[in-house]
């Protein structure tokens, strides 16, 4: 899958914005094939061990807090160099530093309220996808991208 696939979450203040519609528009018409996705939420435990990289820094509580404060969708995106380039269409984690057009100046609210998360590496978005999604939940267009 190296190379093939990333993760993504629609963040709890961008669901209850209504901005589920919106982004995956855009993910779309960016050439991603939504491969895998499902609406949940996250209890305090599972926010905390999916944030846990973050757990020595001054933002990890209230990020916890946020993450777990209401429903979210999570998704396995694909496409060639997804990580790096869902991260591009994303933009800065500051919206206030996002370039025009990616999915944080249009839909964050704040540093922490930042529409979406993006997997950071292809180590990160193999562990991602597997925090949430069994094999027999992807549908994957590239056979490459079973592993
Ligand atoms: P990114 O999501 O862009 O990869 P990080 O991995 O550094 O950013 O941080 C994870 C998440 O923690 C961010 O998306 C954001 O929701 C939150 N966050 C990061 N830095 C801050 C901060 N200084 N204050 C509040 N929340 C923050
Ligand atoms: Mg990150």
């Amino acid at each position: 899958m190296k190379g093939k696939l990333t993760f993504t979450i629609i963040k709890p203040g961008a669901v209850a914005n209504e901005h589920i519609g919106p982004i995956l528009k855009i993910i779309n018409e960016k050439g991603f094939h939504i491969a895998a996705m499902r609406m949940t939420r996250l209890s305090v435990k599972q926010a905390q061990e999916f944030y846990a990289v973050h757990k020595e820094r001054p933002f990890y509580d209230s990020l916890v807090e946020f993450m777990s404060s209401g429903p979210i969708v999570v998704a396995i995106l694909e496409k060639e160099n997804a990580v790096e380039e869902y991260r591009k269409i994303v933009g800065a984690t500051d919206p206030s530093k996002a370039d025009e057009g990616t999915i944080r100046k249009l839909f964050a609210e704040s540093m922490q309220r930042n529409a979406v998360h993006g997997s950071d590496s292809d180590e990160n978005a193999m562990i991602e996808c597997d925090f949430f999604f069994n094999r027999s939940e992807r549908f994957y267009k590239d056979q490459d991208c079973c592993w």
